[in-house]
């Protein structure tokens, strides 16, 4: 099955054709896309984006399409911004690429020091993923735990049901979907699951605390962290619970004696409706991920920050043998750090966070205005939403269909399961806001009928 090749070196190496066609036909022989089934993308309608502007993607054939879901929930003030970009060129005339192995450079010191002070937390750890930054937590936390007196005993983690906090192996082992997570299994760590409501039911959310308590009670001893995506579990398909709940939890890890682990990959810079949730739920925690937005969707750049505390079990001779032993090639890389820090001139100057009360309003408003029989719930926090519809049979692929129609009145949005998502640029207007809503509704009709 997996034979050795016998037709080395193959193809002499051509400039593709730049028509449409011909680059959907290369992408079709050579392109191995993410978190899609190559049968259904072989003969589903493809786009290829040519550019940007603003919230709008612009297809090779010139179409455009309001980009509701950020480029996967990364994009914060549009495309084609002119401050990132000119940040973006300012930093490529000095250095595009230097190693914080042993260096360091001044975009990443301003940047670390501005995230400290939104965040409260006093070090950066730079990675280039939200996968990683969850994996340096796992591994700060443990690490942690076993160069602390007493803290030996402390090898596992706890983490939400249906969790989401990336792909790599570490952060897939605290993850809790199985229909992405389940085939790694025999490759993972166990960890202690605590129960979660799909929706801040007072009811569902005082059972899942006395669940909690229990499991505290009983793991509490083996614990390393509890790592949690406060207020929205977003890859589960945007499953919500309330701020006081969250703030239980983390005050019942706390007493166990777990280091306190936000992923705040998708909900941070403003998603939620605050620059961070965690600022919702009143809670501090020891380690906080960052990554999507952090650039303003511009560049690979993630961050894991740290209490000074955390740092200090880290801190000794070098052969005390307590340094962490991790860093990637990119680390910190200087063009995006340049491109964050212009998207947190942005929030600061145009005071983004205040302006997005008729955006998040629109979003509520449009959400509610989706009305085709087969909705089933509605999901809102901040300008993270879903607009769950069935039943369907899984086979038929309803939701996917749903989304893939949007785009013919110029809407790209995504499903997760049965919700379709939505999660628009903090810079769309209330007016592109409720053309996605209203897109979404019309393609349920054309779709279901
Ligand atoms: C997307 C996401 C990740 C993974 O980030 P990548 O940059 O895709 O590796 C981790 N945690 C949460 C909550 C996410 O939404």
């Amino acid at each position: 099955m997996f034979a050795e090749r016998t037709d080395w070196p193959p193809r002499p190496d051509r400039a593709p054709p730049m028509d449409t066609a011909g680059l959907l036909d290369l992408d079709l022989r050579h392109v191995w896309h993410p978190f899609t089934q190559a049968d259904e993308w072989a003969t589903e309608p493809k786009l290829c984006i040519a550019s940007a502007e603003g919230v709008e993607l612009i297809d090779t054939d010139g179409k455009r399409y309001l980009d509701a879901v950020s480029s996967l929930w990364c994009n914060v003030h549009g495309h084609r911004n002119p401050r990132i970009d000119a940040a973006i060129r300012r930093q490529l005339d000095t250095v595009a690429h230097t190693t914080m192995l042993g260096l360091t450079h001044a975009p990443a010191i301003e940047l670390a020091a501005r995230l400290c002070a939104l965040t409260g937390l006093d070090r950066v750890f730079y990675s280039d993923s939200g996968s990683s930054a969850v994996e340096v937590a796992l591994k700060m936390a443990f690490q942690a735990q076993q160069q602390r007196p007493g803290g030996s005993a402390r090898t596992r983690f706890a983490a939400l049901a249906e969790a989401y906090h990336g792909d790599t192996l570490g952060s897939v082992s605290v993850g809790g979907i199985d229909l992405f997570h389940g085939v790694y299994r025999p490759l993972l760590f166990d960890c202690v699951r605590i129960p979660c409501p799909d929706r801040p039911d007072p009811e569902a959310e005082t059972r899942c605390l006395a669940q909690a308590r229990t499991l505290f009670a009983e793991h509490g001893p083996t614990l390393a962290g509890f790592v949690f995506e406060p207020l929205v579990q977003g890859a589960a398909g945007m499953r919500m619970h309330s701020a006081s709940f969250l703030a239980g939890l983390c005050a019942m890890a706390r007493e166990a004696g777990a280091l306190l682990i936000a992923d705040e990959v998708a909900t941070g810079f403003g998603r939620t409706g605050t620059m961070f949730a965690l600022e919702q739920a009143g809670v501090t925690v020891d380690l906080l991920c960052v990554a999507k937005g952090i650039t303003g969707g511009y560049l690979p750049l993630a961050a894991t920050l740290a209490t000074e505390a955390v740092y200090d079990c880290f801190r000794g001779p070098y052969t005390a043998w307590k340094t962490l032993f991790h860093g990637h090639t990119y680390t910190g890389n200087p063009l995006a750090c340049a491109a964050a820090l212009a998207s947190l001139d942005i929030f600061r100057d145009d005071d983004v966070i205040a302006g997005l009360r008729p955006k998040i309003e629109a979003l509520r408003n449009g959400i509610l205005l989706i009305d085709h029989r087969t909705v089933i719930e509605r999901r809102q926090r901040g300008l993270m939403a879903a607009v769950r519809i069935g039943p369907f049979a899984t086979d038929a692929r309803v939701p996917h269909r749903v989304a893939l129609a949007c785009r013919e009145d110029g809407v790209i949005v995504r499903c997760l399961g049965d919700a379709i998502v939505m999660m628009p640029p903090l810079s769309m207007t209330p007016e592109q806001i409720r053309r996605c809503t209203g897109a979404i509704n019309a393609a349920l009709s054309r779709v279901v009928g």
